[in-house]
């Protein structure tokens, strides 16, 4: 597993979270595997143990850079796995041992397509090594997202030949089709690719270059986090640019959607809440709210209190919450919102929650321990995200039953069940979502859930299906592994 961060070594999102505990399920399942990252600061940080592995030689359009492999011994956890863990790091100090993984001060690095170029290549080093010193045989070679995308290409070209790699097969997972590595026309060079490849068929995107679209046209298989975001990214609305590219491969697409740690996200044994809960003993769940709002500043009342965490940008929804704000302050509410992100944002609902003390708190700062004690206090969860390729935090929501209140769109849409009179009658109901981009709706939707939480039966109906919804990655590894096993038995569908 190829990626630009992994937990616990290194973390900016989402991503990180989903590379670890994947890496961790596939070594539960009896797979022998390897995790490769480059060496940031802030994987020094930790202080786990590294050795070296090998130093490499590391072919760019600059001539030879050297790169030092080391082998990581992280928590103890991680290499108790019964098929094994091992997790490695590309250094190369200039590119790597910075503050910031991409950006520093909101801007991203000058030389991001340098840094990544030569991890790739360094990575396909690194397997060659592998298999002709160590004869470990790379069978899956699985990237994620554009920081790993030209593995895929380079698989397929620059290394076809190498005996060690001839059955190695390429999977790219799209997290999100957001982020593509977009790069000027004039660095094309660096990637030592033949220019052939600088072609609309192949890297290039409207005269630059792309790295994540590289990877989705030569990639053996292709998955993405839900399947509703499987199929949304193959449409012109969603498909940012790459809808068409993304047809033409949607024989090797598959959507799986993501699981949670549920170790760490558990709210019976959740380190960070006041009290923990369980279904058999749902008492601690109030305690959990009058902390939090003791906490945030918000009243002692038992009102419902609506929480929002997330990155605030316009893929989360986050102008439509602030557009509702007046309308729900109407209503007996509370709101705790916990994000950064765009500036105006920011400003904007600064600005809101000064004007309702005690009844809508924003702390616009990064903290985990406030996010588990948001997810666990609060009644409701809103998420209403322009496009979502799967979404984590509803799915804390759902453990730590706190009714999600979503925009239907991709993973939403695939791990919430909407409140209709059927569902609600099957039991199914696990949340309340809404179609439309659009504030109205959005209010609509918060309306009919905050009429429902006055029947306290039927709410409680709801957080029972939603904390009793396995959310485990036990069951997506499995399809993953199945989807790998599958493509090193038809071999490879991508470009050659
Ligand atoms: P994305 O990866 O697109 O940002 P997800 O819902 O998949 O969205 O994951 C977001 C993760 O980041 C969740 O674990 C959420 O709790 C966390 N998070 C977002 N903003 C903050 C914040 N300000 N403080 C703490 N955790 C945050």
């Amino acid at each position: 597993m190829v990626s630009s961060e992994v937990v616990p070594y290194a973390k900016t999102g989402g991503l990180a979270d989903v590379v670890g505990a994947l890496a961790i399920e596939f070594a539960k399942l009896g797979h022998e595997v390897c995790v490769i990252l480059p060496c940031y600061r802030q994987v020094e940080s930790h202080g786990y143990q590294m050795t070296d592995y090998t130093r490499l030689s590391v072919p760019t359009g600059d001539g030879l850079i050297e790169a030092r492999v080391q082998e990581v011994a992280g928590p103890p956890s991680r290499v108790m796995e019964p098929g094994g863990l091992r997790v490695f790091v590309v250094r190369h100090d200039q590119y790597f041992a910075r503050p910031g993984l991409y950006q520093e001060a909101g801007l991203d690095y000058p030389d991001n397509f340098d840094r990544f170029v030569f991890f790739c290549r360094a990575v396909m080093e690194l397997l060659v090594h592998f298999g002709e010193k160590d004869r470990w045989q790379t069978d899956v070679l699985h990237l994620h997202d554009w920081q790993t995308a030209l593995c895929a290409v380079y698989l397929r070209t620059i290394y076809q030949a190498k005996a060690s790699l001839k059955s190695t097969r390429s999977v790219l997972t799209i997290h999100n089709l957001g982020y593509q590595g977009l790069f000027p026309a004039e660095h094309f060079a660096l990637t030592g690719l033949s220019p052939e490849l600088f072609t609309p068929a192949a890297l290039e995107f409207y005269g630059a270059v792309n790295l994540l679209k590289g990877g989705i046209v030569f990639a053996d298989l292709l998955t993405t986090v839900s399947p509703t975001y499987s199929h949304e990214i193959q449409t012109s609305e969603y498909g940012c640019g790459l809808d068409g590219v993304i047809r033409a491969r949607k024989h090797v697409l598959h959507g799986i959607v993501n699981g949670i740690d549920a170790e760490i996200w558990d709210p019976a044994k959740d380190v960070h809440l006041a009290a923990p809960y369980s279904l058999s003993d749902m008492s601690g769940k109030a305690r959990c709210k009058k902390a939090l709002q003791q906490e945030l500043g918000l009243h002692q009342q038992n009102v419902p209190l609506l929480g929002v965490i997330a990155r605030l940008t316009s893929q989360k929804g986050i102008d439509l919450v602030i557009e509702i704000i007046p309308e729900l302050m109407e209503l007996n509410v509370q709101l705790a919102i916990l994000g950064t992100g765009d500036v105006h944002y920011e400003q904007q609902v600064r600005e809101l929650a000064a004007g309702y003390p005690g009844r809508v708190a924003l702390r616009n700062v990064f903290d985990e321990g406030l996010a588990h004690r948001i997810e666990a206090g609060a009644d409701m969860f809103i998420m209403p995200s322009r496009y979502e390729p799967c979404g984590l935090s509803q799915l804390y929501s759902l453990r730590y039953g706190t009714v999600p209140v979503v925009r239907k769109t991709g993973g939403l849409a695939d791990t919430v069940v909407n409140y209709t009179p059927r569902t609600f009658k099957e039991s199914r109901v696990t949340g309340f979502s809404f179609a439309d981009t659009s504030a109205t709706s959005l209010l609509t939707c918060l309306l009919l859930a905050l009429s429902v939480y006055r029947k306290k039966a039927d709410w409680q109906r709801i957080v029972t299906a939603g904390m009793e919804q396995d959310l485990s990655w036990a069951r997506s590894a499995e399809i993953y592994v199945q989807l790998f096993e599958d493509v090193l038995r038809t071999g490879s569908e991508g470009k050659s």
